[in-house]
Order: structure tokens, then C-alpha cells, then sequence
């Protein structure tokens, strides 16, 4: 039921349409724009929602586009599409697709999306919200797009990368519904933080009241149950996710193959909580001491399943603050500080794949440096296949290449490594955003920019004296790591 604020009927010919009119409560009319109707939600909600495109009410239903917060619980872009369902009497399809048009679509991807998408329609059967998956062809009509067409409104999440964003502009131009984009990520929404910051104590510090204030808040579910979709006309038949026999279909798409799918990392909620489970039990009492050190593999390996939203980040972050340890804290930073920041940054950032993106220091420093000597360039596929002359950097491209992933420590090391291989800092970070984004599962998120930026000196600090090639951004000589990392017992931990 509404409550709270009454919005004024704008139209008055267009009474007679109001959807829901609880008396002493709220009047809405067709015909009025949906951004009137933003004064019915929380403040938690609320402060997540950003108009992408306002409109009249009109269309046939709900439509939530789900491909970042692939989950039914905790998860403020479902929240909005029902609360929107709700008010406006409509029925609410929550719609995924994997596309073969999408960039870094690989086996890997795929299979971790469907194994995700499994999950959720579960989950949002159990809640008798209406689902629908799809796998859309390259150079077939989009059904998103035509789905959109009859819809009221699309809400989406908010996720600031390049790609994200051009998919919600194709959109846009392709359709005339309102799009709203919230933001399902951050514990500190994005607008909230309201600009890109370029250290990350100086966001740690700015936005420590923010965090404080939500870290702990229970979530609160929207409970509605929308009216059932009326039967949508399909250009084919709709995929049955619980039959589908994955290697052969992955084999049957327009896909990379050379990407494959990797065996001990499944997607979906269910693997991403079993997860989190283990690490709380095992690792997070000790992730302030071993974090560092990949042997003893401290880490909570939730950065894939956070990427796509297999899991809740409110729900992660409130049950490791719920332990008040040294450990859990140094863990929240990394989740709530360091991603954080990442999101923020690339939510107000224009160019996040030029070095355009680099603070003006670094970018002068870098340019200062270009025609300095490189000891080696290597083309893409000596990279690619790990075939560089250095051991521990091949060790840690295999841990790409066979496991998807990679631990932050030696990808610091991994993604330092490209200046000094590549004709100059626009060629590094291409490469670095190729490699990372096809073969991590958890690449292509504002994490991912995050971290391959700051190896060129991004969140960073200069670091006098300068030196060949790096100028004044801090270097890290894989030489060097490998000197305290047992580069044959690193290789067995990944089995490689
Ligand atoms: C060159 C380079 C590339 C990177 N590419 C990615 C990427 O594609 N996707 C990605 O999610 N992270 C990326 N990172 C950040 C970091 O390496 C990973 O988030 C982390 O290794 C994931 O492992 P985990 O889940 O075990 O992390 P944990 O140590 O368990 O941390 C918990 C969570 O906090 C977040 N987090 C941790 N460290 C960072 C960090 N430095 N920056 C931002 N968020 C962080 C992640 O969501 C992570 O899952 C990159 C870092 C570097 C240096």
C-alpha cells in the first residue's frame, strides 16, 4: 500500500485512469511523468535511483532488465521495478539475456551467467515474480528492445562501465520507455559519494558517516507480489534453463571458444554463498596477517560473484562487520573502501579506457618516458598463452588463463609489467583491459578499472626518484616479487 506523500494529479482529464487511489493516501494518474512518483520511495531507495530517461506513464508492464544484481533478495533494482509494479497496477517481468553481441562473451562468461540464471529463476519462482531468460543471436532482432517497447518503464542497474553504459544508450535510442538506473552495488551509493575520488583515504575519510550509518541496517525486502505477465509472442522458442545441457550449447553459440569454462568456480547464488560461508569459517579470522600471501590463499574469491550480483554486497558486509575484529575490518575496506572507490570513480569518469583517466601527474610523468627503451615488446598472444621470459609473470597469466582468476597481490605484479612490454601506456592499458576483461570472471566490472588504472598511477601518489619507463608511478618489478613468492609451489596451488 502506498503511504507518505500525496502527489497532485497533474492531468485532471486523465482522473478516471488513477491506478491506485487509497483514500487519505496517494492519487497517481497515467499520463504524468514517472519521475513525479519518486517521492514513494525509501530514502535507501530513493538515493539508488537515477533517471536515465524520464516519460509518461503508459505501457503494459514493468520490465526489469537483470544483469548485475542476479539475485531475489536484497537487491534495490527489484525493489524499485516492484514498488513501481505496485503503484502502477502493472505486472513486472524480470528479464535477463546473455548476448552473443556483448563484448567478452566467452564460454567462461556464459556458463557462469547460466549457472547465475539457474539460480535466480528459482529463487524468483519462489516469489511468483515472472522471469524470463533469453539468449539473444548476433544479428537477430532484440528482443530487449522490443520488450521494452510495450513496457511502462525499464529499470536496469546502474553499473559505470564503458560497455554497460553503451548497452543503455543502444537502448535508449532504440526506444522511447522510460529507463531508470539504480544502483545495487554500492553500501554508499554512487550519487551519494557524488564524485570521483582519486585517493582512496580521502574517500575512506569523506564518506565514513555514510558508511557507518547503512553498514549495519537491516535490508528491508519488498514484499508485493505483482499480477502474472499476460503471454509474451517470442521470435523462438524460450531456452528451459533446468534442461539445458551447457558444453553443448556454449559449443553451439557465436562466442569466444578460446575462453573456456572453468571447472572450480560455479556461478549462482547458491555457489557464491557456499563460498562466503567457508571463507568466513576458515580465512576471515586471518585475512588482516595472510591476505598478501597467495600460498595461504586468505581471500574470499567473491569478486565473480559480487561482479554479477550472485551475491548480496549489503549482506556480506553486514555479516563481516557483525565479527568487530581487526580482520573483518581490513576485509571491509577492501569491499566497502577499495570497490567503492572503483565505483565511484568510474560512475564520474568519462574515459576510463584512455589514460585520459589518469591523474594529470602521471600521465605527464608516463608521456616524459615514452621513448625510453623497452626491454621487450610481446604481442598479444605471447601474452595471451603466457609466453614471457619472466616466471612469475607467466604463473600468474596461467591463473588467468586456466582458473579465471587471479589473486590481487600477484595481479599488482601482472598488471605493472605491461608499461614496460608495450609500446607506450595507451597500448599497455589496452592490452591489460583485453586480457583481464576476457579471461577474469570477475573482468569488465568498475572494480577491473579500479585496478589496471592504478598501475598506471591512478589512486596513487607520485614516487621519486624517476625511473626508466615508469617515470614518477610507483613500479613493481616481478623480480623482485619473486623473491618472497615460491613461484613452483604458486604454479601447483593454481594447477598450472
Ligand atoms: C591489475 C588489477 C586488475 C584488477 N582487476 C579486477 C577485476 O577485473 N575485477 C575485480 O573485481 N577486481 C579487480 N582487481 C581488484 C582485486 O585484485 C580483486 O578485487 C581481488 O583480487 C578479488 O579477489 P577476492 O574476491 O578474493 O578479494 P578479497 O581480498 O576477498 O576482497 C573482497 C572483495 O573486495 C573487493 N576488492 C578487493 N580488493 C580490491 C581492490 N584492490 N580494488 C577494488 N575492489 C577490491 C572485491 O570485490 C573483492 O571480492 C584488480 C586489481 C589489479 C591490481
Amino acid at each position: 500500500m502506498l503511504t507518505g506523500k500525496v502527489i497532485l494529479l497533474e492531468n485532471h482529464e486523465a482522473q478516471s485512469s488513477i491506478s491506485r487511489l487509497e483514500s487519505g493516501y496517494v492519487g497517481i494518474v497515467k499520463g504524468i511523468h514517472l519521475s513525479a512518483i519518486l517521492d514513494l520511495f525509501s530514502n535507501f531507495l530513493r538515493q539508488r535511483i537515477s533517471i536515465f530517461r524520464d516519460g509518461k506513464i503508459e505501457g503494459k508492464y514493468v520490465l526489469y532488465w537483470m544483469k548485475h544484481a542476479v539475485r531475489a533478495h536484497e537487491n534495490p533494482a527489484l525493489d524499485v521495478a516492484l514498488k513501481i509494479s505496485e503503484n502502477l497496477s502493472l505486472p513486472l517481468l524480470v528479464y535477463q539475456q546473455i548476448s552473443e553481441e556483448e563484448p567478452y562473451a566467452s564460454e567462461r562468461r556464459f556458463a557462469f551467467e547460466i549457472e547465475g540464471a539457474r539460480d535466480v529463476q528459482q529463487e524468483l519462482q519462489q516469489r511468483s515474480i515472472d522471469y524470463l531468460f533469453w539468449i539473444q543471436r548476433r544479428n537477430a532482432s532484440r528482443l530487449l528492445d522490443s520488450l521494452a517497447k510495450e513496457a511502462a518503464i525499464v529499470v536496469a542497474e546502474d553499473m559505470p562501465v564503458p560497455s554497460e553504459r553503451e548497452a543503455k544508450q543502444r537502448l535508449r535510442d532504440n526506444s522511447e520507455v522510460p529507463i531508470w538506473l539504480v544502483d545495487t552495488a554500492c553500501i554508499v551509493p554512487m550519487q551519494v559519494a557524488g564524485k570521483a575520488y582519486d585517493r582512496a583515504f580521502v574517500y575512506r575519510q569523506q564518506t565514513a558517516k555514510e558508511r557507518a550509518a547503512r553498514l549495519e541496517a537491516a535490508y528491508d525486502e519488498i514484499d508485493y507480489h505483482p499480477s502474472p505477465m499476460p503471454k509474451l509472442k517470442l521470435p523462438e522458442e524460450q531456452i528451459a534453463l533446468d534442461h539445458l545441457g551447457l558444453t553443448a550449447l556454449l559449443s553451439s553459440l557465436d562466442i569466444d571458444h578460446e575462453v573456456k569454462a572453468v571447472g572450480d568456480t560455479t556461478g549462482g547464488s547458491n555457489a557464491g554463498y557456499q563460498r562466503w560461508r567457508s571463507f568466513v569459517k576458515k580465512q576471515l579470522p586471518r585475512y588482516d596477517k595472510d591476505r598478501n600471501d597467495p600460498l595461504l590463499s586468505p581471500s574470499s574469491r567473491m569478486s565473480a560473484y559480487l561482479r554479477l550480483g550472485h551475491v548480496s554486497p549489503f549482506l556480506i558486509a553486514r555479516e563481516a562487520a557483525s565479527f568487530k575484529s581487526a580482520a573483518a575490518d581490513k576485509f571491509l575496506d577492501e569491499l566497502l573502501v577499495w570497490r567503492e572507490l572503483a565505483y565511484t570513480f568510474c560512475r564520474f569518469t568519462k574515459q576510463l579506457e584512455s589514460s585520459e583517466a589518469i591523474p594529470t601527474w602521471a600521465i605527464q610523468s608516463l608521456r616524459d618516458h615514452e621513448s625510453d627503451r623497452r626491454p621487450q615488446i610481446y604481442s598479444y598472444d605471447e601474452l595471451f598463452f603466457a609466453q614471457t621470459n619472466d616466471r612469475l609473470w607467466n604463473a600468474a597469466q596461467l591463473s588467468l588463463l586456466n582458473r579465471g582468476e587471479l589473486h590481487n597481490n600477484v595481479r599488482m605484479t601482472w598488471g605493472k609489467a605491461f608499461l614496460q612490454w608495450t609500446k607506450d601506456s595507451e597500448d599497455a592499458l589496452a592490452k591489460m583491459i583485453s586480457l583481464n576483461h576476457r579471461l577474469a570472471l570477475d573482468g569488465n566490472d568498475p572494480s577491473s578499472y579500479g585496478g589496471l588504472l592504478w598501475c598506471l598511477g591512478q589512486f596513487d601518489r607520485p614516487f621519486p626518484p624517476e625511473k626508466p619507463i615508469f617515470g614518477l608511478v610507483r613500479d613493481r618489478p616481478a623480480a623482485v616479487h619473486a623473491k618472497r613468492l615460491d613461484v613452483e609451489k604458486y604454479l601447483l596451488l593454481i594447477g598450472s
